[in-house]
């Protein structure tokens, strides 16, 4: 089900969410010497996506609010899925983004001699042990909420043994698997978390940092809270499935310290959308099994992709903060983020002309061989983005959707004997129809009147409607990458049994047509941003050559949500 209830689950902009509500109770309080310190903890086995953006505009927002500081910080604590290309592609995309972590970049594996010398003192303290039993027998002891787990035949081992056996474990003399770690708190507790939940377990894995230098590797539980206990960190804001896993948090600092100061954990919901796959596991099929483009494929939520796509950070930002934080899981219409990307576009981008399916239009009343140039506006809204000349002559390309041989009654476009106006232009009237054999319209013979051009300062009739228009030979062709949804289906996810998400992918989400805009986008630069006159917010897209330029489309102009904004 999709919500467009921002107001209803989160605050509005003027009152406090619920994590500034706690953090200003805090700082009342001069809990943590009233510091506001939080950080962004990605994991790098995958490329950020939107729901990153907002734990980031969140993280990091806080931070500037309270006049405090944010981390970014790397867990990288399972060496199996982790990679340096996905440290570097975080990295751009967080500063992208328009945030800095100034000098505070961490990487969990930075504290792993920390974390070891801290299970040592739980181990002394006789509070974890080494079990011997493998990972199906450890979770088949487990219980379930409502029934109580089985200890473990190697739960009362000494703390000599203990500690005899998790040296050995980390001078790897056992294989991957062979024993873990595990913190004794309570296996009957109604937390499934609290049963006795792993702190190491064996891997003999390469890791993007530490190469071989470790064979026992933390879990995140183990490692997370930590590493913000490491950092200073007041604030540890994660999503809401970590609620469950806050005493364990808790627990594990109440083992290694006992100063006053604690970071505090609080869970907000997870950013879901409509229409969108926001899993980094999905994504990551959808990239290896190529179907889609790589990582920045515009049809794809990462940030990497919506960049692509011609979404700007400030588009981003703003959503964020349109949507809020919740409490409770919901899923926001992603026609709200585009509108958000049209929003700041409308402010940004310049106008061109650009017609996108021509048909050709000949001015036989305007003299061979003449051009004329006439006055543009860059952009309505921006007037310090200027003016520009664009050229008119005999031979022009329209849309075809802008002409029709029989029209409804309210079609103000170009039609038989009626007259439309050209953008910035003249007043034309079609006067003849070309078709070929099959009946297919192939040119609209028109005539201009020389007294109704635009700006001209002359006074002149008034016609419904405003078309716009390329002179011919005054036009670049170009490539034009037409995206729509990449899933059919609302919920990518909602399937019938026995098929995955994939199923719901549509086969028509990119069209690749050849189009024809002004001359004056020649030199335009890869990322630069367009409003196609009377389409949508288009983009250079990184593969345009000397040859040709290729563009997105980022979004239409006229859509159901922009419709219901109005209302
Ligand atoms: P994984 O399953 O690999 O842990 P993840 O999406 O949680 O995936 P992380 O790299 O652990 O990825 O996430 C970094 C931070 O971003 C975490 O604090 C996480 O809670 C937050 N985050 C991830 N997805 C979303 C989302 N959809 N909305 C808001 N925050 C998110
Ligand atoms: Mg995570």
């Amino acid at each position: 089900m999709t919500h467009n209830n921002t107001e209803e689950d989160s605050t509005k902009k003027t009152s406090l969410n619920f994590i500034e509500q706690i953090i200003e109770q805090n700082l009342a309080e001069g809990k943590n010497e009233s510091r506001v310190h939080t950080r962004f903890p990605p994991e790098p086995n995958g490329y950020l996506h939107i729901g990153h953006a907002k734990s980031i505009c969140l993280n990091f927002g806080l931070a500037q609010k309270y006049n405090g500081l944010c981390n970014l910080r790397f867990d990288d604590t399972n060496p199996v899925k982790e990679d340096v290309e996905y440290v570097d592609s975080i990295l751009e995309d967080v500063k992208w983004l328009g945030f800095d972590w100034e000098d505070r970049l961490y990487y969990a594996s930075d504290y792993f001699d920390q974390l070891f010398d801290w299970a040592v003192k739980i181990i002394k303290k006789g509070k974890a042990y080494v079990d011997d039993q493998s990972a199906e027998e450890i979770s088949s002891q487990r219980g379930t909420p409502s029934k109580p787990g089985m200890e473990s035949p190697f739960r009362n081992r000494s703390i000599e043994e203990n500690l005899d056996l998790f040296q050995r474990m980390k001078s790897g003399e056992f294989p991957s698997g062979a024993r873990v770690l595990r913190a004794k708190v309570d296996m009957a507790s109604p937390n499934m978390q609290l049963r006795d939940p792993a702190m190491y377990r064996i891997k003999h894995a390469h890791h993007h940092r530490t190469g071989d230098q470790w064979c026992i590797y933390p879990m995140y539980d183990f490692a997370h809270g930590q590493s913000d206990y490491i950092e200073g960190i007041t604030n540890s804001i994660c999503t809401l499935e970590f609620e469950v896993h806050r005493p364990l948090y808790d627990w594990y600092l109440d083992q290694i310290t006992d100063t006053e100061y604690r970071p505090v954990q609080t869970e907000f919901a997870r950013l879901n959308l409509s229409y969108t796959i926001m899993s980094k596991r999905k994504l990551l099929q959808l990239v290896e099994e190529k179907h889609v483009n790589g990582w920045d494929d515009p049809r794809i939520p990462t940030l990497s992709g919506l960049r692509r796509r011609g979404y700007t950070p400030d588009a981003i930002r703003n959503f964020a903060e349109t949507i809020g934080v919740a409490k409770r899981d919901n899923v926001i219409d992603v026609a709200l983020l585009e509108y958000s990307v049209k929003q700041d576009l409308n402010k940004k981008a310049n106008r061109v002309m650009a017609v996108l399916d021509p048909i050709k239009v000949v001015i036989t009343n305007y003299p061979e061989g003449q051009i004329e140039e006439l006055e543009a506006i860059n952009n309505p809204e921006d007037e310090s983005a200027g003016k520009r000349r664009i050229q008119f002559s005999r031979e022009l390309y329209i849309e075809r959707s802008d002409f029709m041989e029989d029209p409804p009654r309210k079609f103000f476009r170009l039609t038989p004997d009626k007259e439309v106006r050209l953008r910035y232009g003249y007043i034309i009237k079609c006067n003849e129809v070309i078709k070929n054999a099959q009946g297919e319209i192939t040119e609209l013979h028109c005539t201009y009147d020389p007294d109704t051009r635009s700006g001209s300062g002359i006074v002149t009739r008034k016609v419904k409607g405003t078309i716009h228009w390329l002179s011919i030979t005054h036009a670049l062709e170009v490539e034009v990458r037409l995206y729509d949804r990449l899933f059919l289906n609302e919920n990518p996810d909602n399937v019938e049994e026995g098929k995955d998400f994939k199923s719901n992918i549509n086969p028509n989400s990119l069209t690749v047509i050849n189009g024809f805009v002004e001359d004056s986008l020649a030199n335009a630069e890869v990322e630069s941003k367009f409003q196609f006159e009377r389409t949508g917010y288009f983009c250079v897209d990184k593969d345009t050559t000397s040859e040709k330029l290729v563009f997105n489309r980022t979004v239409l102009l006229r859509d159901s949500w922009a419709k219901m904004i109005k209302k």
